[in-house]
């Protein structure tokens, strides 16, 4: 199916940043992407609108009780000056399980696209071709629906704003660097039976306890472990986790407590075209400690739409530092993140076949 939306420009065009100092989400573009559900008469009336604050009642059941769910992807300029998104297909049917878990009614893989389209295509000349930079671009889903009661609502946004954002690593984009981990010990993320699988708010409100406490320990993120018996590695904060042991490249398997990321399963479709032997499993966080002692464990990263890669540089377990390969960056680690970002921002030619798509 074909979709159109309506578009009404804006009057008062803003100006744009300075794409050598663009932070992350400081800046929103001119317009952004509009839809609403109402139950039975479904999802309607996309349109691209100027961009502004939403009213909401203050009763919206969504500032209460959190029913949201969202979604991260990235538009970057390819050589040939088109825009290119990443597997968007990906993020379509992820927002349709994150909707699933949390009683919101599913928006169309075709239908979710196009709108995705249309909002980058209305601020085409917002995307940044500064190297590393890029248009980060966040669909969510809110309630409006004023009640006290707690039950799915009966009416829902469908919002896509956008923010170019800078080079995640500063400097040169190239440049990688191994990051300090602090393993997360007292607070967990997402149990088995919750909503760990699903990108909503929540999961995002309950971490940042422990990423406060990271900080304090002079270390960037948080290693989140199993939430029922604190032992097995899952992601590190809004990343997921890779652990290169011997021959063997490990991820947690998909257990409903991890966010079954783009890039995690790029990288293992990647890593499987290369002949590198790769495992889902849960991995034990001693195992992993272990392992770094013993120097069989040769190279850790995390992978997300933000990042790319991250190189892990060091664990900080129990009080105790374990830095990974002398905090250099693996080998297979820039190798992912080269082909990765290369892909998407078109420098090197797709060679999965169709997970660039071209605006
Ligand atoms: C979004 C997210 C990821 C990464 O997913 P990508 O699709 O690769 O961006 C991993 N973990 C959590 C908790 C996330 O929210």
């Amino acid at each position: 199916m074909e979709y159109t939306f309506p578009v009404t420009r804006t009057a008062t065009p803003k100006e744009k940043p300075d794409q050598k100092a663009l932070g992350f989400g400081k800046t929103y573009t001119d317009h952004m992407f509009i839809m609403e559900y109402d139950e039975g008469q479904g999802w309607h009336d996309g349109r691209i609108v100027p961009y502004a604050p939403l009213q909401l009642d203050p009763a919206a059941t969504t500032l209460h009780y959190g029913q949201m769910t969202f979604e991260g992807m990235k538009a970057y300029k390819n050589p040939q000056g088109g825009i290119n998104l990443f597997r968007p297909d990906m993020n379509a049917k992820r927002m349709q399980n994150s909707n699933r878990r949390l009683c919101i009614p599913e928006i169309d893989v075709d239908l979710f696209i196009a709108a995705v389209k249309a909002a980058v295509k209305a601020d085409i000349d917002w995307v940044p071709e500064e190297p590393g930079t890029s248009l980060y671009i966040r669909p969510f889903i809110i309630s409006p629906e004023p009640s006290m009661a707690v039950h799915p609502a009966s009416r829902y946004i469908f919002c896509i704003i956008m923010t170019p954002v800078a080079a995640y690593y500063e400097g040169n984009d190239k440049e990688l660097h191994g990051s300090h981990i602090w393993v997360e010990e007292e607070f967990i993320r997402a149990a088995v039976g919750g909503t760990g699988f699903a990108k909503c708010g929540g999961n995002y409100s309950c971490g940042m306890i422990a990423a406060t406490e990271a900080k304090k320990h002079g270390c960037e993120e948080v290693l989140w472990l199993d939430a029922k018996e604190h032992k097995y590695v899952e992601e590190v904060g809004t990343s997921n986790a890779f652990f290169k042991i011997g021959d063997t490249v490990y991820t947690s398997s998909l257990t409903g407590s991890i966010l079954p990321g783009v890039t995690r399963d790029s990288a293992l479709k990647l890593m499987a075209k290369w002949g590198v032997k790769t495992e889902e499993k849960r991995l034990e966080i001693e195992e992993v400690i272990e392992a770094i002692k013993n120097g069989t464990l040769t190279e850790a990263w995390a992978t997300g739409t933000a990042c790319v890669v991250s190189p892990i540089g060091l664990l900080n377990y129990k009080g105790t530092e374990f830095p990974i390969n002398g905090e250099k960056v693996g080998e297979l680690s820039q190798k992912l993140y080269d082909t990765l970002y290369g892909m998407q921002t078109g420098e090197i030619e797709d060679p999965m076949g169709g997970w660039v798509v071209t605006l």
